[in-house]
């Protein structure tokens, strides 16, 4: 493998979904690189493709959808991957925090043994080795009193607890990437940063990849280091974190962060939105999908899907936007 060569790099990246108006294009050429130890947040409303983009990277996705493109995941081929392989890779390689830890865990067991397992799959440690490592990664998470849950149902943890624990089974195996789906949406805020600068902390501890999933402007800015806002299943603008907010390049990254809540407004206060929702995948315009809640919108918009263009200087940030000239 070539020592410049990404950990992750993901080319035009299509799935199409069966849905009941008909299949339906979610993902719609998504491409990003990500390195060892680079940490990459991917926001955007609920409906653009977010989870889909995750879902895809660790094999998950819903069975019947059609895939193409590319994932090269370390010199190695994603797409078209058997079940067999992803479930080598699933845990192992390629770990995922889900946003929901009641349904993420197993009611039926005790959280040490399900932290142990992947360990006893994929590393083939026996019981005593495998509770022994589960009580060291518990302590890692900054479980209170770790040896005393080892043999806690989830039922018995609070949720910034179970939180903890699917931090601690993603990162038994100590994986080369780790997905974090909205994984502290289910908590309150202080909980929540928390989480957050937990994975964060581990995530450079073990100088892993991160793929950062949310919807939250404030954390995601906090905590990784550049971002892909992504739309109507395409990445619109991405870059260096400090840039994508400072420039706010594309309309929709515009809109996105005049519509989110702040602390601090005096109660009552209106917030703009962006007008309109996201689409359906069905109704998706063929050229940019944000073509119809955009108030910079010309013909030309609907013509083709816009093309990425540099927004200043080499850092890479870039959007794909044929009127960001006119913005400046
Ligand atoms: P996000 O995570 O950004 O909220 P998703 O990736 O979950 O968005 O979904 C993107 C789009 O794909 C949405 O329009 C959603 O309704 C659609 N979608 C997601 N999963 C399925 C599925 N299993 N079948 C049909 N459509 C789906
Ligand atoms: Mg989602």
């Amino acid at each position: 493998m070539d020592a410049d060569e990404p950990l992750l790099r993901v080319r035009d990246l299509r799935v199409t979904l069966r849905t009941p108006r008909g299949p339906a294009d979610a993902l719609r050429g998504v491409s990003f690189a990500l390195h060892r130890g680079e940490t990459v947040g991917l926001i955007g409303e609920s409906g653009s493709g977010k989870s889909l983009t995750g879902l895809a990277l660790i094999g998950l996705l819903p069975e019947e959808a059609q895939v193409a493109g590319s994932m090269r995941f370390a010199g190695r081929e994603l797409v078209g991957l058997a079940e067999p392989e992803w479930c080598r890779l699933r845990g192992d390689r390629i770990a995922m925090v889900f946003q929901e830890p009641m349904t993420a865990l197993n009611p039926l067991h005790p959280v040490g043994r399900q932290i142990g397992e992947s360990l006893r799959l994929h590393k083939g440690l026996d019981a005593r080795a495998a509770r022994a490592e589960a009580l060291r990664l518990l302590e890692r998470v900054r479980m209170p009193r770790a040896a005393r849950r080892l043999d806690a149902w989830p039922h018995q943890l609070s949720g910034g607890q179970r939180q903890r624990v699917l931090v601690a089974i993603a990162l038994a195996c100590k994986p080369d990437l780790l997905i974090a789906d909205e994984p502290t949406t289910a908590l309150d805020a202080t909980l929540q940063r928390e989480v957050l600068q937990l994975i964060a902390t581990l995530v450079r501890e073990d100088r892993l990849a991160l793929l950062l999933i949310s919807h939250d402007l404030g954390l995601m800015g906090e905590n990784v280091q550049r971002s892909m806002v992504m739309y109507g299943g395409t990445v619109v603008e991405s870059g260096p974190t400090a840039d994508v907010f400072r420039r706010l390049a594309h309309p929709y990254t515009r809109g996105l962060f005049a519509a989110r809540p702040r602390i601090g407004l005096p109660r009552g206060t209106r917030l703009p939105t962006i007008p309109g929702r996201v689409p359906e995948l069905a109704d998706l315009p063929a050229g940019c999908p944000f073509a119809d809640r955009c108030d910079r919108v010309t013909d030309a918009c609907r013509a083709a899907p816009p093309p990425p263009v540099p927004v200043a200087g080499d850092s890479g940030h870039v959007a794909r936007c044929i009127h960001l000239d006119t913005f400046a």
